[in-house]
């Protein structure tokens, strides 16, 4: 036997106990027990011993647990104190808000699906379900976007007062306040739906019920602020708005300039302890209409009438409209959407102190109270709005790509056209997947930090990626705005998705990995927790645990990532059915990938990691399309496995796993240790990097997806507005797809007689009278022809206006006429 027989099976040991996890007493165990074994078949005797005793030099100190800890950790300890990142305030509160879900799985290398597929799967109460089939049905049907964005740039009264009355501010205020009391996953529909109408309806309806007043009393109010606000906001009597952002502080928004000073002041005739509050804020969604403004600023109080402390910190106070100094109402104009947006600025305005929220209980902790709340705001607006405008696109697009013909055929049919519908397929049911996964995590009670940046991200891009194609396919019907158009707005709005609620690049590059590596790795954490801990004692013990944890922890993703790697992920025991559990497999080892990929960086390049936003924003992509793949199954599963969904499961699969896999390169090949990125590559890749975009064929099939009715399709069009009326093009485009189709073998017919020039006539109605009376077609086709034409007719027209229509009205009325008007209005 082989000299080296020995030292192959302490090999093939460490890797089968990495590659499973196993303990390092197993490990220990197990190469004994194999040394033994090749000893007893009669490897060399020296080579066995020198074997055996590498292997206790290596695993007898680590297996004394006072030993380890004495020599071992206490260095390995004073070596990470001196290398770990100082966390600014603002880091610690964003690390210490919100909880870990699924994702922490996803960072783990090994990733525990029946957690995932556990899940409850998310159900609407019949209460829900009736909302939206009632008021959420009839505020699409009042709204006329066209009139609110180029007429009336508002919505109109009558639909204001409905939103109000049926409660649509008050869906997260609980019932016993007068709310709705709604589920995240009927929050999550309802926005949705309102979405696929009008980006302004949805937004006006989404503030209020994100993160605002109405959140934040909920979490922090003081009984009185709740009793006397929650039930007024809930059926509109107050309109709220939130207003953090000002000039110098966007996305920085704890550098906030505004700021209040502890003084007496009068409030209502008596003469009360307050704030006198000075502040300049844009961007303020509701600030023009809103009855009661939420405020963030510093607090100072120098005369120290509340305590010794003078800097008191970021805190949060409700201002009514009323109040005496406020400067409100004017508007900003963002990119044609006409919901209420505007500046809100105050000098020397007096509060008392029961209008900070909270009372002074809360004074200083105003950002923690921000981010505590942003998560489950953030889960669900944006991610929504998206959701409801891709699937109208998606749905909408394939009808109009089977109905417009040029060169005698449906657009869709030409391959150029066909491979951007496709794409609409696969980003809208991940779309769609990703927005409902993260309404159902809060519904399960978590604060979903991580995901809900995640969601908020990867939504708003796919929407925006799904638009752009919509907008190509459909040419010049999407560019001419007017009544008939329904995509040139969401088009429009698109920007606006991507900058709010966390501007989109700071959002991929500071939060999504940034945080994700520290909230969701097993171990960082702790660790971080462990060297700062003042008992030392206790700090050591923590820091052993977590450390060797962590050393197991990185040997077996390093060892997973290999094998997976080498063996194209065919390995493994996962869940799924025939057609999944491929794509388990290959979420396994992309997830090993990613924790050695995270590992590794965070050791090397240590603090620096942060400023590497080029590296780290690939790692993010890694971990959402991870999460994205993973909503998708999850959705799959919960569908009851329809066969009919699969190219699009496939498609948007593929589409993930191909992402993964260039942000995975990406990283590698720019790593700025370039031996360490050159390692990492060859424990990533070995056989290179083999992940495709979707096949052509896979396209195809997603394409026809859309443009034929089916199980898939309806299940894509499945809450959006798709009601075929007056105020609803896409609706009504929608609703001719099934006659269209019926009427192509007829069409087909007529157009061959045409082309032979068995028919002569030159106008369509001639042409039609002669094909019955020569008997090309019948009486009943040709009434079908007629109504295909009619049907097709008012799918491709687009509007036109008299000039005066599309000038402003403040053009035809001197300045403090046109202000009367609006005020009046
Ligand atoms: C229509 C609209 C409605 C809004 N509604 C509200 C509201 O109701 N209440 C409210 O308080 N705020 C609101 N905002 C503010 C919004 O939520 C954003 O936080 C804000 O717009 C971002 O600031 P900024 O536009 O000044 O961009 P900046 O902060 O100047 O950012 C510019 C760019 O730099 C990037 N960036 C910044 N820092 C980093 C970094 N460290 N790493 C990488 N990239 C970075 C950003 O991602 C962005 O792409 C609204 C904004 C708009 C446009």
């Amino acid at each position: 036997m082989s000299i080296l027989a020995p030292f192959l099976a302490l090999l093939l040991a460490t890797l089968l106990v990495a590659y499973h996890r196993w303990s390092l007493a197993v490990f220990t165990a197990l190469s004994a027990t194999a040394l033994v074994a090749v000893a007893l078949a009669g490897a060399n005797m020296t080579a066995t011993t020198v074997a055996a005793v590498l292997l206790a030099v290596v695993a007898l100190p680590l297996l004394i647990t006072p030993l380890r800890q004495a020599v071992i950790t206490r260095t390995l300890l004073r070596i990470y104190t001196k290398m770990l990142p100082k966390l600014s305030d603002t880091e610690k509160t964003a690390l210490d808000a919100g909880t870990v879900g699924f994702e922490g799985e996803l960072f783990s290398g090994m990733p525990k699906w029946e957690t995932l597929l556990a899940q409850p799967k998310p159900e609407l109460t019949a209460e829900e379900q009736a909302f939206l089939d009632g008021p959420v049905e009839q505020a699409c049907r009042m709204t006329n976007d066209w009139e609110v964005t180029h007429v009336r740039n508002d919505l109109p009264p009558e639909l204001w007062d409905y939103l109000k009355k049926n409660k649509f501010f008050g869906m997260i205020i609980p019932k016993e306040y007068g709310g709705l009391g709604f589920s995240a996953l009927a929050h999550h529909k309802v926005i949705q739906k309102l979405a696929s109408v009008s980006a302004t309806l949805s937004s006006t309806v989404g503030v209020p019920n994100s993160l605002g007043p109405a959140e934040l009393l909920l979490h922090y109010g003081t009984k009185e602020q709740k009793d006397y606000y929650l039930p007024r906001l809930a059926d509109g009597r107050e309109v709220p708005c939130f207003a953090l952002t000002g000039p110098s502080a966007g996305s920085d928004a704890t550098s906030l300039p505004d700021f209040g000073i502890v003084c007496e002041g009068d409030w209502n005739g008596a003469r009360v302890l307050g704030v006198k509050l000075t502040f300049d804020k844009r961007y303020i969604t509701l600030a023009p209409v809103a009855t009661v403004i939420g405020l963030a600023f510093r607090l100072h109080d120098p005369d120290k009438l509340l305590g010794d402390q003078s800097d008191r910190g970021i805190t949060l106070a409700l201002i009514p409209r009323d109040t005496t100094g406020l400067e409100i109402g004017r508007r900003h104009f963002p990119l044609n959407c006409a919901f209420q947006n505007g500046p809100v600025r105050g000098q020397e305005v007096f509060l008392p102190l029961s209008q900070l929220i909270g009372g002074e209980d809360y004074i200083g902790h105003g950002w923690r109270m921000l981010v505590e709340c942003l998560s489950v705001g953030r889960a669900i607006t944006l991610p929504s709005t998206s959701a409801g405008a891709s699937k109208l696109a998606a749905v909408v697009t394939g009808a109009y790509a089977r109905i417009r013909k040029q060169f005698g055929l449906s657009i869709g049919r030409f391959e150029g056209v066909e491979e951007a519908l496709a794409r609409i397929a696969g980003n809208a049911y991940a779309c769609a997947a990703l927005s409902q996964a993260t309404a159902a995590a809060v519904d399960r009670g978590e604060k979903p930090a991580v995901p809900s940046a995640i969601a908020k991200y990867h939504a708003t891009e796919l929407a925006r990626e799904v638009a752009r194609d919509a907008m190509d396919i459909h040419g010049g019907k999407g560019v001419i705005l007017g009544p008939m158009n329904y995509l040139g707005r969401g088009w429009q709005a698109a920007p606006i998705s991507i900058t709010v609620e966390g501007a989109n690049i700071m959002t991929r590059t500071l939060m999504i990995f940034g945080q994700g590596a520290i909230r969701c790795h097993p171990w960082v954490l702790k660790e971080m927790q462990a060297a700062q801990n003042p008992d030392q004692a206790a700090g050591l013990r923590e820091f052993d645990h977590s450390l060797f944890g962590h050393i197991g922890f990185a040997i077996s993703n390093a060892v997973r990532s290999w094998v997976l790697g080498l063996v194209g992920a065919r390995i493994g025991k996962v869940p799924g059915d025939a057609y999944t559990r491929r794509y388990y497999r290959k979420l396994n080892r992309y997830s090993a990938n990613l924790a050695l990929v995270a590992d590794v960086s965070m050791l090397t390049l240590g603090g620096k990691l942060k400023f590497k936003e080029k590296i780290s924003g690939r790692y993010a992509d890694v971990l959402s399309q991870l999460y994205i793949a993973s909503a998708m199954l999850k959705r799959y599963e919960d569908e009851g496995r329809p066969a009919a969904e699969q190219p699009l499961l496939a498609y948007a699969f593929h589409d993930a796993a191909h992402k993964i896999e260039l942000a995975l390169s990406g990283a590698l090949r720019n790593f700025p240790i370039r031996p360490v990125g050159w390692l990492m590559w060859m424990l990533v890749f070995p056989w290179g990097r083999r992940a495709q975009l979707p096949s052509d064929r896979l396209g195809r099939r997603a394409a026809a997806l859309l443009m034929s009715p089916s199980d898939a399709r309806d299940r894509m069009a499945s809450g959006v507005f798709l009601t075929p009326c007056e105020n609803n093009p896409a609706g009504r485009i929608n609703s001719y797809l099934p006659k269209v189709i019926l009427a192509e073998p007829v069409e087909r017919k007529f157009l061959k007689a045409l082309k032979n020039s068995d028919i002569e006539a030159l106008d369509f109605a001639s042409q039609l009278a002669e094909g019955v009376a020569e008997g090309w077609i019948t009486a009943e086709e040709k009434a079908q022809l007629e109504e295909l034409r009619a049907l097709t007719w008012d799918a491709i027209s687009v509007d036109d206006f008299d000039p005066f229509e599309l000038q402003a009205a403040s053009l035809h009325m001197d300045k403090p006429k046109a202000a009367q008007a609006t005020r009046a209005a």
